[in-house]
C-alpha cells in the first residue's frame, strides 16, 4: 500500500452505500451478545435506544438527521466500549398522515373512502405502505444509522397490535379506560377528535365583538359582553361575572336573552372570570369551549353543542341550522346588529387553534370518546423522575415534565378514523353491553347474543407509541429479547415531544411492565437556521438532509450538527458550517494518505530502543489528554463539545504541527524515521476512532486502508486487541494514566510553538517573501537546552536561515537594527536588514508616520475649536480617544525607525 493507491480527495459517493452495505451484512449492526444466540451472557449488561419512530409517511428532514446521528453516535461508541448494543428501528402507522395521504390519493380517481368501503380503503392503504412505507428507512439508512433491521418494526404490524389491543384490555379491566363525553379538539376537515399535538396555534388579525345580554325581567337594562367568536352564542348558557365586580352584581342570580334565540340563561359570579378582560362579563358555552365547559361541569349548566361533524351549524342553531359556521358568524352578527344588540367591533389579535395536518381551524367541542383515566399513571410517571430512577437530560427539563404530568387531563385515545388500531370493543345490539376482550369475541359477554358490532373508531397514533419501548422487544411475551433488552438504556428526542411522547412511554412502561423503559431521558434541541430562525417553507430557508448529503457527504452534515449540538438548546445550521466539515473529512482523508504513504519510506525495524524527539512526546501527551477529556464528556452526555475538542486536536495539532515535524524526522531515515512512523500510525489510528461515531464513513474507509498497510508491517504497530474486523466494532480509545512526564513536554513543546508563530506573524507582518530564510537570534533563558534540542525543527518551521541563527542563553547587549520581542519568556531578535531592504522600510515608515501626523494635528485642532464646547461629550471622547491612538501608534512607528 502506497500514498499513490488513496485517491487525492476524499470521495464520499463512492464510498458511503459500499461500506452501509458491508456493515449491514457483515452483522455489525446486531447486537455482539444476542440472547437468541449461543453463547449468550445475561450477565453483560445492554446498551439500548428504541428509535423515534418516523412517520411511515415521512420524508427525511433535518429533526430526524438530528435525532438519528445523535442516537448512531450513541450506539457506535457504546458498540466501541465492547458493551453489547442494540438500537431497533421502526416506523408509525401514523394515522391521519397516512390516512389523508391515501384519500387525497383516491380523491384523483374520483374516490371518497366512503365509497370504497373499510376494508377495501385498508386494504389500498396497506398497498401504499408497503409500496411508499420504506422511503424513511432507506433515507434514514443513507445517515449510516446501525440500526438492528432484522429487529425493524411497524406499530401496526402484528406483534405490535397484539401489545396495543393487551394494553387497552388491562387498562379497561382497571377501570383506567372509559367512554363518555367530553371537551376534544376537533377537526371539521377529517371529522375526528385530534390530539393537542396535532393543533398548532397561530396568532391571527381578527375583531373582537361587543354585544349586549339583555335582562330577561328588564329589556331596558343589558350586560355587555365580548366574544372573538360570536357564532358560538348559539350555544351558551350563562353569562358568568366575578363575584367582587361592582359593576355587575346587581345581576348575579337573574336571567339574560340568549340573542336570536331568546333562551333564558342564567347570571352567575365565578372568581374564574378576569375583570380586566373584555368587558369583565363572560359569556358561557360549555360545549364549545374548555375553559367554559369547566365552569359549566361547577356550576351544572347545560352543554348545547351547536355543530355538526363538518362544522356546520346544527338542529340546536335555529334560524343558522344548515350554514357553515364562518357564513352563521357574520349572518347572527348583522341580524344582532338589526335587533339593536350589537355594541362594537374592534380588531384583535387572535390565538387561533389550527390542525397541523389540515391547517383548517379546529374547534373545541363536546364529543363522545374513549379516554384514559391519567391520574394513577401519572402519579406513577413522577415518581419515576423525582426518585431518580430516570434521568432527564438536560435537567432543566425535569421541571417542564413535573408541571406538565401534575396538570394532566384525562387523554382521549379515540379518532374517527381508519388506519389504526381498532378499538377493541364490540356493542351488543340485544343487551347494549359491551364486551372489551384481547381476542375478536363472537358472541355478547352478557347475554351471549351473536348480534354484536365492534366499535368503529380507532386508538391515537400516540397510544401504540407509548408502548413502543417494550412492544418492539416482544411485550407481552416474555421474550428472550424483552427479558435481555428492557428497559432500555436512553431514550434521546428532539425537547418539544418530551410530554406527548417521552412522558406517555413512561407512565405506559411503569404501568404495563412495572419497570421504567429507559434510564435517561436525552434531549436534543431543534435545529434553525443560521440566524436562528426557526425552518419553514413558507420563509424558504428549509434545508433538505439529502441535497446536502448528496453535495458534502453524510459526515460533513453529521459533524456539523452533533458539533452544533448542546443538550436542549437550539442548533444553528448553515451551509457554511457543513462545508466547512466536509473539508474537515478531506483533512482527515489528507492526513491519513501522508500517513499511509510514508510507511514505504520507513525500515522495517529498528535497531534500537526509541528515543523520542520532544514532538513524539507532546503529541502523545495530548492524545492522551484529549483521550481523558472526551471520556468525561461523553459520561456527561457533552457530545458536541467532545467532537470539537477532536477536531480541534486533530486539525491543529496533529495534522498542522506534529505532521510537519514528522517530515523532517521521516527524513532523518534509520530509527528515528521508524519511530516517527510508529507515532504517526499509532495517534492517527486513536484519532480515527475517536471520530468514527461522529463521521463514521471517512474514518471506516480510511481505517480500511491503514490498517491493511499495517498487517504487512506489524513490528511497526499493531494495536492491543488485534486488528479488528473492522473500525465500527474496534475499542474507542479508553484513558490511560498519567506518568508524570506528560506536563513538562507539552509545556516545552509549547514555547516552541509559541516562539514559531511569533516569527511567522511577524513574517507576514514584513511581508517577508514565503520561503524566505532570514536570520534569528533568539535567548532562551532557561529553555535554552529545549531550544537546542528543537534547532532544526525551529529554523524549519519558522523559515530560518540555518547559518545564521543564534540561540544563547542571554544577550548582553540588544541587537541593532532587529525587530524585537518577546513570547513565553523567550527573546526574539529578527535583523531587519534580513528581512526587508532599510532604506525603503525608512521610506514606508516615514511615509505612514506623516500621515498618522497629519491625523493627530487634524484632531488637536479640532479638540480646542468650539465644536469641543459645543458637541455632546461622548462625541468628543469618541475624539479624544482616536487622538491617542493615533499617538501611540505614532510613538510606535518612530521607534522602528530609529533602530533601522
Ligand atoms: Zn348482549
Amino acid at each position: 500500500m502506497s500514498e499513490t493507491n488513496l485517491s487525492k480527495t476524499y470521495d464520499f459517493s463512492s464510498v458511503e452505500q459500499r461500506l452501509y452495505d458491508w456493515w449491514e451484512k457483515s452483522g455489525f449492526f446486531e447486537p455482539s451478545n444476542d440472547p437468541n444466540k449461543p453463547g449468550f451472557d445475561p450477565a453483560r449488561k445492554p446498551f439500548v435506544i428504541s428509535i423515534p419512530p418516523p412517520n411511515v409517511t415521512g420524508e427525511l428532514h433535518l429533526g430526524h438527521a438530528m435525532f438519528v446521528s445523535m442516537e448512531d453516535l450513541m450506539t457506535r461508541y457504546h458498540r466501541m466500549k465492547g458493551v453489547p448494543t442494540l438500537w431497533v428501528p421502526g416506523s408509525d402507522h401514523a394515522g391521519i398522515a397516512t390516512q389523508m395521504l391515501v384519500e387525497k390519493a383516491l380523491l384523483k380517481e374520483g374516490l371518497h373512502r366512503e365509497e370504497l368501503g373499510r376494508e377495501e380503503f385498508l386494504r389500498r392503504t396497506w398497498n401504499w405502505k408497503e409500496k411508499y412505507g420504506a422511503t424513511i428507512t432507506s433515507q434514514i439508512r443513507r445517515l449510516g444509522a446501525s440500526c438492528d433491521w432484522k429487529r425493524e418494526r411497524f406499530t401496526l404490524d402484528e406483534g405490535l397490535s397484539r401489545s396495543v389491543r393487551e394494553a387497552f384490555v388491562r387498562l379497561y379491566e382497571k377501570g383506567l379506560i372509559y367512554r363518555g363525553p367530553r371537551m376534544i379538539n376537533w377537526s371539521p376537515g377529517l371529522k375526528t377528535a385530534v390530539s393537542d399535538l396535532e393543533v398548532e396555534y397561530s396568532q391571527e388579525p381578527g375583531f373582537l365583538y361587543y354585544f349586549k345580554y339583555v335582562l330577561a325581567d328588564n329589556p331596558n337594562e343589558f350586560i355587555p359582553v365580548a366574544t372573538t367568536r360570536p357564532e358560538t352564542i348559539l350555544g351558551d348558557t350563562a353569562v358568568a361575572v366575578h363575584p367582587e365586580d361592582e359593576r355587575y352584581q346587581k345581576y348575579v342570580g337573574r336571567q339574560v336573552i340568549v340573542p336570536v334565540l331568546n333562551r333564558m340563561v342564567p347570571v352567575i359570579a365565578d372568581a374564574y372570570v378576569d375583570r380586566a378582560f373584555g368587558t369583565g362579563a363572560l359569556k358561557i358555552t360549555p360545549a364549545h369551549d374548555p375553559n367554559d365547559y369547566a365552569i359549566g361541569l361547577k356550576f351544572g349548566l347545560e352543554a348545547i353543542n351547536i355543530l355538526t361533524d363538518d362544522a356546520k351549524i346544527n338542529e340546536n342553531g335555529g334560524p343558522y341550522r344548515g350554514l357553515d359556521r364562518f357564513a352563521a358568524r357574520k349572518k347572527l352578527w348583522e341580524d344582532m346588529r338589526a335587533l339593536g344588540l350589537v355594541i362594537k367591533e374592534e380588531p384583535y389579535t387572535l390565538n387561533v387553534p389550527r390542525s397541523q395536518r389540515g391547517g383548517e381551524i379546529i374547534e373545541p367541542r363536546i364529543s363522545t370518546q374513549w379516554f384514559v383515566h391519567i391520574q394513577p399513571l401519572a402519579e406513577a410517571g413522577l415518581e419515576a423522575v423525582r426518585d431518580g430512577r430516570i434521568r432527564i437530560v438536560p435537567e432543566r427539563f425535569t421541571k417542564v415534565y413535573y408541571n406538565w404530568l401534575e396538570n394532566i387531563q384525562d387523554w382521549c385515545i379515540s379518532r374517527q378514523l381508519w388506519w389504526g388500531h381498532r378499538i377493541p370493543v364490540w356493542y351488543c345490539d340485544d343487551c347494549k353491553n359491551m364486551t372489551v376482550s384481547r381476542q375478536d369475541p363472537a358472541q355478547c359477554a352478557t347475554c351471549g347474543s351473536g348480534n354484536i358490532h365492534q366499535d368503529p373508531d380507532v386508538l391515537d397514533t400516540w397510544f401504540s407509541s407509548g408502548l413502543w419501548p417494550f412492544s418492539t422487544l416482544g411485550w407481552p411475551e416474555e421474550t428472550p429479547d424483552y427479558k435481555y433488552f428492557y428497559p432500555t438504556s436512553v431514550l434521546e428526542t428532539g425537547y418539544d415531544i418530551l410530554f406527548f411522547w417521552v412522558a406517555r412511554m413512561i407512565m405506559d412502561g411503569l404501568e404495563f411492565t412495572g419497570k421504567v423503559p429507559f434510564e435517561t431521558v436525552y434531549l436534543h434541541g431543534l435545529i434553525r437556521d443560521e440566524h436562528g430562525q426557526k425552518m419553514s417553507k413558507t420563509k424558504g430557508n428549509v434545508i433538505d438532509p439529502l441535497i446536502v448529503m448528496n453535495e458534502m457527504g453524510t459526515d460533513a452534515l453529521r459533524f456539523t450538527m452533533l458539533v452544533g449540538s448542546t443538550p436542549g438548546s437550539d442548533t444553528n445550521l448553515s451551509l457554511k458550517k457543513v462545508e466547512a466539515n466536509r473539508n474537515f473529512a478531506n483533512k482527515i482523508w489528507n492526513a491519513g494518505r501522508f500517513v499511509i504513504g510514508a510507511l514505504d519510506q520507513v525500515p522495517q525495524a529498528a535497531t534500537a530502543k526509541p528515543e523520542w524527539t520532544l514532538a513524539d512526546s507532546w503529541i502523545w501527551a495530548r492524545l492522551q489528554s484529549l483521550v481523558g477529556d472526551v471520556d468525561r464528556l461523553f459520561a456527561a452526555y457533552q457530545y458536541g463539545e467532545a467532537g470539537r475538542q477532536i477536531y480541534e486536536f486533530f486539525w491543529s495539532e496533529f495534522a498542522d504541527w506534529y505532521l510537519e515535524i514528522a517530515k523532517l524526522q521521516l527524513n532523518e531515515g534509520g530509527d528515528r524515521a521508524f519511530y516517527t512512523a510508529q507515532t504517526l500510525v499509532r495517534v492517527l489510528d486513536a484519532s480515527l476512532r475517536l471520530l468514527h461515531p461522529f463521521t463514521p464513513f471517512v474514518t471506516e474507509e480510511l481505517w480500511g486502508h491503514l490498517k491493511q498497510a499495517l498487517q504487512d508491517r506489524p513490528t511497526l504497530y499493531t494495536p492491543a486487541e488485534g486488528w479488528a474486523a473492522a473500525l465500527m466494532v474496534a475499542r474507542f480509545p479508553e484513558p490511560w494514566p498519567v506518568e508524570g512526564w506528560e506536563a513538562q513536554k507539552v509545556a516545552d513543546f509549547s514555547a516552541v510553538q509559541d516562539v514559531v508563530r511569533a516569527i511567522r506573524n511577524l513574517r507576514a507582518e514584513k511581508k517577508v517573501v514565503p520561503g524566505k530564510r532570514i536570520p534569528a537570534i533568539l535567548a532562551a533563558g532557561d529553555r535554552l537546552p529545549v531550544f537546542q534540542s528543537q534547532r532544526a525543527t525551529l529554523a524549519a518551521l519558522a523559515f530560518l536561515d540555518p547559518a545564521a541563527f543564534t540561540l544563547a542563553e542571554t544577550l548582553p547587549d540588544k541587537p541593532h537594527g532587529s525587530v524585537g520581542l518577546v513570547v513565553s519568556g523567550v527573546e526574539i531578535y529578527l535583523p531587519l536588514a534580513g528581512l526587508v531592504d532599510a532604506e525603503s522600510e525608512r521610506t514606508r515608515l516615514q511615509k505612514e508616520l506623516d500621515e498618522v501626523k497629519g491625523q493627530i494635528e487634524r484632531l488637536e485642532k479640532l479638540l480646542i475649536s468650539d465644536f469641543a464646547r459645543r458637541a455632546p461629550a461622548p462625541v468628543v471622547n469618541k475624539e479624544r480617544q482616536k487622538l491617542a491612538s493615533f499617538q501611540e501608534t505614532a510613538a510606535k512607528l518612530q521607534e522602528q525607525i530609529n533602530v533601522l
